[in-house]
């Protein structure tokens, strides 16, 4: 029985999977079934920085392996050490923790956003409309889209959001009990939009006004990604906590909260926890990758080549109005808006041997290995061209 058929019958039906047997990954390629090599453009959805198979990535994980695959948080760990000295020394946040996921780091986030607001004596915790921040009940709280909420409430407690991009929305949003707000400075899967300047500015002002915690939501937009460290780097802004995952693995599931020495003195032992956050093997691929970045300064590579994208997905919106009005992004996470869904040129592009994806339904998302060279954009431009003309 094919793939797809044993998975149909098989799993709970929450994934649209694509129809493709992935069986290999070579540096920026998967190579199928049945032999195709295909670009990939989205990197396992930005986690993929260094690409497959990376021979640095590969080495620490066998060699950690070997060591020890796991051990529980009852015990130091050189593996968790040196990602937390590599990821605290290049983030300037001095305070770190480890867990798997995503979502996971978000609720940790939210966590020491109450026990903080609860010594300050504040309490409403706050994100913007069209977010993306995970998928356990803490984090849909702060989220307002009905299609990842529907059904699942109710929601905690204390949550709100105020509209993204909006400084009159989050200047009423805000008052003196609000204990945090969480913020994308790039948002990922709401469509690729950037923090405008003027939002930046007022979130800066009521920050310094108001006194809350400002999380950064790192996950997709971390590590060098967007040309900078982090995303919020584009703006004249400081948070107190830092929220990373996606890339810091490897590949492997690992997840980060970074803080001031102030916010993450709120916790003490036993407040918060996780058996498996900071898995060994996950902090030396993490480790090997983030050492990779930085000497190789990667993510100079990625605002460079990331510039040369944008301009070239630029001249295709231009040079094909009708079917694009936009690209934004920053980095190598970039999206182009189309006037229409998306999917349908997902599909024409993967017949032209490009992985790229859509999110918000109509915005193509790129956020490709940020080892990819202007020959890789040069192909997929290509192929985008075609698929763009092909709808005008
Ligand atoms: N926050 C952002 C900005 C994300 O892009 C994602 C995942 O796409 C998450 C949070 C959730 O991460 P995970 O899927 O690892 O739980």
């Amino acid at each position: 029985m094919a793939m797809l058929d044993r998975e149909a019958a098989l799993f709970l039906h929450t994934y649209k999977r694509l129809p493709l047997e992935i069986v290999r990954g070579e540096g920026v390629h998967l190579i199928a079934r049945d032999g195709t090599r295909y670009l990939d453009m989205v990197a396992g959805i930005a986690v993929n920085a260094l690409g497959y198979g990376h021979p640095r990535v590969v080495k620490a994980i066998e060699e950690q392996a070997r060591a020890y695959i796991h051990l529980s948080n009852y015990f130091v760990q050189e593996p968790q050490l040196r990602l937390a000295e590599l990821l605290t020394a290049a983030s300037g946040y001095p305070k770190i923790f480890f867990a798997n996921s995503g979502t996971e780091v978000v609720e940790g986030a939210m966590k020491i956003a109450r026990r903080w607001g609860q010594q300050h004596g504040k309490e409403t915790l706050l994100a913007a409309t069209n977010a993306f921040h995970g998928r356990t009940l803490g984090a849909l709280s702060l989220m307002d889209r009905p299609k990842y909420r529907e059904g699942f409430g109710p929601f905690l407690d204390s949550c709100g959001t105020f509209e993204f991009n909006d400084p009159s929305s989050l200047r009423s949003a805000v008052t003196s009990s609000t204990a945090a707000l969480l913020v994308e400075f790039i948002q990922g899967e709401g469509g690729i939009r950037p923090v405008s300047r003027e939002f930046a500015g007022t979130l800066a002002e009521l920050k310094a006004h108001h006194r809350f915690l400002l999380i950064a939501d790192e996950i997709q937009s971390g590590l060098g990604r967007t040309g900078k460290f982090f995303a919020f780097q584009h703006y004249d802004v400081q948070p107190d906590i830092v929220l990373m995952a996606k890339p810091i693995g490897g590949g492997l599931p690992l997840g980060a909260i970074l803080t001031t020495a102030d916010a993450g003195e709120v916790l003490a032992p036993g407040m918060h926890g996780t058996t498996f956050g900071g898995n060994p093997v996950a902090c030396a691929a993490g480790a090997a990758v983030v050492e990779e970045i930085l000497q190789r300064d990667l993510t100079n590579h990625a605002e460079q080549i990331g510039a040369y994208f944008l301009s070239s997905l630029r001249s295709l919106a231009k040079e094909f109005p009708r079917a694009a009005s936009e690209v934004r992004g920053s980095g190598l996470m970039l999206g182009m808006e189309l006037n229409g869904e998306g999917d349908s040129v997902v599909a024409a592009m993967r017949a032209r041997n490009v992985l790229i994806n859509c999110t918000d339904q109509t915005v193509l998302r790129f956020v490709p290995p940020l080892v990819i060279g202007r020959s890789h954009v040069d192909e997929t431009c290509a192929a985008l061209r075609d698929c763009l003309k092909e709808r005008t």
